[in-house]
C-alpha cells in the first residue's frame, strides 16, 4: 500500500484529512464574489491554480482560470499527468511554500467542478437489484433476465445535476398507490436517496470503445446522490423507465477525485455468476476499494449514519458501463457524467437507499430523536467516502442537501 507524501501544507499530513498530497481533488471555488476558477485541495485549504496560471507557474493554455474542468480535461492524458507531476512537486514537503497562492477551504465557496455533458445512470449494484427487484416481484425473480449479462442504464438529465449545498424541493408527480383507482397529482411521499458513484468522462469519443480504452477516458470519481420519489417512479416507469421520479436534482460533491489518484485502490470485481461477452471483458481490475457512508440529520437535530457500504460492490466497473455505452456507436463527451447505480452492501446496514432500509416503507429505521421510512422535509443526507491508505485517506469530501417542503401548486 502506497504511503502518505508529505506536504509543506501541515495539515495535508494528518491522517484524518480527505486532502492529503497524494489526493489533489479538482474543484472549482470562488472567494468574496468574484469568478469562479480552478483549484485543488490540499488538506485544509485550496491551492489557486488559475493564480499560478497567472504567475507563470502552470501552463495548461488559460484553462485552470476558466471555471470548469472541461477545458483542462479536453486537453488529454499526457496533460492530465503532467499537472498532476507539477502539482505533486510544488506542493512536496522541501519545496519552497506558496502560502499566497492558498486559501482557507472554509472562506471559499464551491460550485459546480464540470459542466455536465449528459447524465447517464446505471442499475449494478447486484445487493441492490437483488433488493429491489426482491420487493417488487419476489426473491425468485429478483434479477430482471438481462441483469447478468448487461450493464443497465438509462439517460438521465444533465440540467437536473448540482453541487452539494443546494437545496432540494420535494417534487409533485403523478401518483397512484395499488389500491387507487385513478392517479392523482400531489407532492412525493416516499421521496428517497441513492447513494451512488459519478464517474466523469474526460475524454471524447466516437464508436466502440474496449473496456480498456474506457478505462483510460475515466478522469474521475465524485460522490453522486441520486434524488428519487419512489411514488411517481412506481406508477411511471413501465415501460420506458424512471422519467420524472430522477429529474428532480442530482447532488455531486464538488472534487474530483482522479483516477491518478484512486489507482492504488483498485479491485476485482465480485466473482462472475455468469460469463460475460467478450466486447465486456476487463483486462484487470477495475472496481475500486472506497469506503462509503449515509448520514442523515433532522431539522435541528444530530446526524446518524444510516449505512455504511463500499464502492467494491459493484458488479460492474465504471470502465465496462463505459465500454456498453459506447457499443453501439454512441458518441461519448468530454463531462459526461456516469451514475454508478445505487451501491448497496449485502447487509442490512450497507443498503445505498431508504427505499432498501426500510423496505418498502415497511420497517422503520432508527434515527437521533425518531425513526424514518422515507425523506421528511427538513431532513439534510450527506454521504462520504474515502479510500483508506497506510496513515492516510483520499476524501471526497460531502455529497449534501436538505430537502425542502414542496411548494403549493395552483
Ligand atoms: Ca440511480
Amino acid at each position: 500500500m502506497t504511503n502518505l507524501i508529505r506536504s509543506w501544507v501541515e495539515s495535508a499530513n494528518a491522517p484524518e484529512t480527505n486532502f492529503p498530497l497524494n489526493n489533489l481533488p479538482y474543484g472549482v471555488f470562488s472567494t468574496d464574489g468574484g469568478a469562479p476558477r480552478c483549484g485543488t485541495a490540499i488538506g485544509d485549504s485550496i491551492l489557486d491554480l488559475a493564480a499560478l496560471e497567472t504567475e507563470g507557474v502552470l501552463d495548461f493554455g488559460g484553462t485552470l482560470g476558466t471555471g470548469s474542468w472541461n477545458s483542462f480535461m479536453e486537453r488529454g492524458l499526457a496533460e492530465w499527468a503532467r499537472l498532476r507531476t507539477e502539482l505533486t512537486r510544488l506542493l512536496s514537503e522541501g519545496e519552497p511554500p506558496r502560502p499566497g497562492d492558498l486559501v482557507a477551504l472554509e472562506n471559499a465557496r464551491l460550485h459546480m467542478p464540470f459542466t455536465v455533458a449528459e447524465y447517464t445512470d446505471f442499475y449494478a449494484s447486484r445487493n441492490h437489484a437483488f433488493n429491489v427487484g426482491s420487493m417488487f416481484r419476489g426473491p425468485e425473480n429478483a434479477l430482471p433476465p438481462n441483469w447478468l449479462h448487461i450493464p443497465i442504464g438509462y439517460n438521465g438529465r444533465a440540467s437536473s445535476v448540482v453541487v452539494s449545498g443546494t437545496p432540494v424541493r420535494r417534487p409533485h408527480g403523478q401518483l397512484k398507490g395499488p389500491n387507487d383507482e385513478v392517479p392523482r397529482f400531489g407532492p412525493s411521499r416516499r421521496f428517497d436517496i441513492e447513494l451512488e458513484m459519478g464517474a466523469v468522462v474526460g475524454q471524447a469519443s466516437d464508436g466502440p470503445l474496449a473496456v480498456g480504452e474506457a478505462f483510460d477516458n475515466i478522469f474521475g470519481f465524485v460522490l453522486l446522490n441520486d434524488w428519487s420519489a419512489r411514488d411517481i417512479q412506481g406508477w411511471e416507469y413501465q415501460p420506458l423507465g424512471p422519467f420524472q421520479a430522477k429529474a428532480t436534482a442530482t447532488t455531486i460533491s464538488p472534487w474530483i477525485v482522479t483516477a491518478a489518484a484512486l489507482e492504488p485502490f483498485r479491485v476485482a470485481p465480485p466473482e462472475r455468476e455468469l460469463p460475460l461477452l467478450p466486447y465486456l471483458a476487463e483486462p484487470g481490475p477495475m472496481n475500486y476499494d472506497i469506503a462509503l457512508e449515509i448520514g442523515l440529520t433532522p431539522e435541528g437535530g444530530r446526524e446518524t449514519v444510516i449505512s455504511r457500504t463500499n464502492f467494491r460492490e459493484m458488479y460492474y466497473s465504471t470502465a465496462q458501463q463505459l465500454a456498453h455505452h459506447s457499443s453501439s456507436g454512441c458518441p461519448m463527451r468530454v463531462g459526461d457524467l456516469l451514475g454508478s447505480g445505487t451501491i448497496s452492501g449485502p447487509g442490512k446496514a450497507s443498503r445505498g437507499s431508504l427505499l432498501e432500509m426500510s423496505w418498502g416503507g415497511r420497517e422503520a429505521i432508527e434515527i437521533d430523536g425518531g425513526t424514518r421510512t422515507f425523506i421528511e422535509d427538513g431532513d439534510t443526507l450527506t454521504l462520504r467516502g474515502a479510500a483508506l491508505g497506510n496513515g492516510f485517506q483520499i476524501g471526497f469530501g460531502e455529497c449534501s442537501g436538505k430537502l425542502l417542503p414542496s411548494r403549493v401548486l395552483r
